[in-house]
């Protein structure tokens, strides 16, 4: 390819990767929110467009910058969770130096593309703004249950995130290696996990919509009085999550291995009690128990992914 074809190329990647974008003052904050990371979840995008319909155009415009963003999109468009690797477990300062280095047709897979065209733009975004950056990777599951956040116990992000009425999992953004919230942490974002819910339940869209209306104005980029649909988001979301633990810690993570035969006992959902010794799941090793009483998180009903289920308690402070 000549140079003004690798432009193109890099041009229409930058115009598919990028669901829309609000900007107002740009000494403001400046939101991020990646969506499709995997690509069968795709509630994320929808909820990113939602939000951003509802501000385009308001009165006064937004204090800062809202940019959605597709992050796998050769996944998203062929519906799996990935194509060649999991691209939420390849955040690593070696793999993105890499990737940085490397031409595209010589990377190994197709997310490590997907990884070096998203850094394209999210390289450039603190050179935008002189506010804070505050970066929302939204996923969904395939349980059944409630939705959660995934994010560091840091006070100040807790005492943020507490205003989306969302459960938060303290502990998760340690355990599982190689994420992108996990590598913009330690970039000095605020960055967290959304699990807006089963890839197709019908609430899941809506009530990702909501969390990030709440985070927008949690931040303040937009304030109640301007925005009609926040008072409804609200009240919605305090109902929604009412007799669910606010603050979480992981207490038990099962991994499974490749061979693993891994088949979770049908019927758990979210936030599911679970008692010692339990019966959760099994493998060719045989029964799989609960090692410890808790609550059950993102029980795995589907062949891809690594992470058979976690057990959370709550957290003391
Ligand atoms: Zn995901």
């Amino acid at each position: 390819m000549n140079n003004s074809s690798v432009a193109k190329v890099k041009t229409e990647d930058i115009n598919k990767r990028i669901i829309g974008a609000v900007e107002g003052d740009p000494d403001g904050p400046t939101v991020v929110v990646l969506a499709g990371m995997h690509g069968n979840e795709r509630a994320g995008v929808e909820a990113v467009k939602n939000v951003i319909g509802t501000l385009h155009g308001i009165e006064p415009p937004i204090d800062g910058h809202l940019l959605g963003l597709r992050a796998n999109i050769s996944a998203l468009e062929q519906n799996m969770r990935y194509i060649d690797e999991d691209m939420n477990r390849i955040w690593f300062p070696s793999v993105i130096s890499e990737v940085r280095e490397t031409p595209e047709k010589e990377l190994g897979s197709s997310e490590r593309v997907e990884m070096k065209r998203l850094l394209r733009i999210l390289d450039n975004i603190e050179n935008r703004t002189n506010g804070p950056v505050i970066l929302a990777d939204v996923h969904t599951f395939s349980a059944d249950g409630w939705m959660f956040t995934i994010t560091s116990s840091d006070p100040k992000q807790r005492k943020l995130l507490s205003k989306l009425h969302v459960p938060m999992v303290f502990g998760i953004e340690e355990s599982l290696l190689g994420t992108a919230l996990g590598y913009y942490q330690k970039q000095g974002f605020v960055s967290f996990g959304l699990e807006g819910g089963q890839h197709r339940h019908q609430l899941t869209e809506y009530n990702t919509t909501a969390s990030l209306m709440l985070l927008l104005q949690a931040v303040g980029c937009i304030e109640q009085q301007y925005v009609d649909q926040i008072k409804k988001y609200e009240k919605h979301m305090r109902s929604h999550t009412k007799y669910l633990p606010v603050e979480t810690e992981l207490v038990y993570q099962h991994i499974i291995e490749s061979g693993d035969e891994f088949r979770m006992q049908p019927g758990y959902k979210n936030f599911q009690p679970v008692k010692k010794g339990e019966w959760l799941a099994s493998d060719k090793e045989g029964k799989i128990v609960a090692r410890c009483d808790g609550y059950i998180l993102m029980p795995l009903y589907q062949s891809q992914g690594n992470d058979g289920f976690f057990i959370i308690k709550e957290h003391e402070s």
